[in-house]
């Protein structure tokens, strides 16, 4: 199976990805953990590049290319093997997250994002995408008391309420392959949430 998760700043997005992972190891469920941007050599230069704050900004097209980019050689060199390999892939972030930031936080053309996802993935979709959701200031706040500032977590508020909404909207397109987890609560109530998302998933 394929799941990822996705979910804007300050989530707990690290955190719950670390407790998917030892759930995954508990019930036995063989599996790889990757993330994205990045999960190959050659992604995870791409990633440095989209994360780096430089003189010259990044054109919206050369960042959504970029994307996609690293994603098709993810896809290639590690996610699609290991699925051919019967094992289950853990994702941190995917292509919902480019519908949302690029598309719904950036404003770049949807139609353009399905076009890519089409030609890089060929209808291949996630099975399984806990989304982590809370308001934008709880995250923004946790976030910067991490001091995880970076070139899009610079952004301002209203970029990130463009994200959430953006992946609120995919979550209700798609209400099957989503699970839509209340992050704002405390870490506990959380992973029960995950927890339960999971064994209903895995029918165990
Ligand atoms: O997943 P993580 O939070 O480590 O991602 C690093 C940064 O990349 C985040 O600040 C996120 O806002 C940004 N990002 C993005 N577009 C994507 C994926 C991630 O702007 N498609
Ligand atoms: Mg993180």
């Amino acid at each position: 199976f394929f799941i990822t998760v996705e979910g804007g700043e300050g989530v707990g997005k690290t955190t719950n990805v670390a407790f998917i992972r030892q759930f995954l190891q508990h019930h036995e469920i063989n599996h790889l953990h990757t993330r994205e941007p990045g999960g190959t050599p050659l992604a995870e230069e791409l990633r440095e590049i989209l994360l780096a704050t430089r003189d010259e900004s990044v054109g919206e097209m050369a960042e959504l290319l970029m994307v996609f980019a690293a994603r098709a050689q993810h896809l290639q060199q590690k996610i699609l093997p290991a699925l051919s390999s019967g094992k289950t892939v853990l994702c941190d972030r995917f292509t919902d997250a480019t519908y949302a930031y690029q598309g719904c936080g950036r404003g770049l053309s949807i139609e353009r994002i399905e076009q890519l996802e089409a030609m890089v993935q060929a209808g291949m979709q996630p099975d399984l995408t806990i989304l982590l959701d809370l308001p934008v200031e709880t995250g923004m706040a946790r976030a910067r008391a991490r001091g995880e500032l970076d070139r899009f977590e610079s952004e301002h508020l209203a970029f990130f309420e463009r994200v959430r909404a953006g992946y609120l909207a995919r979550a209700a397109a798609e209400p099957e392959r989503f699970s839509i987890i209340d992050a704002s609560q405390d870490i506990a109530s959380v992973q029960l949430q995950i927890e339960s998302a999971l064994l209903s998933f895995f029918s165990i």
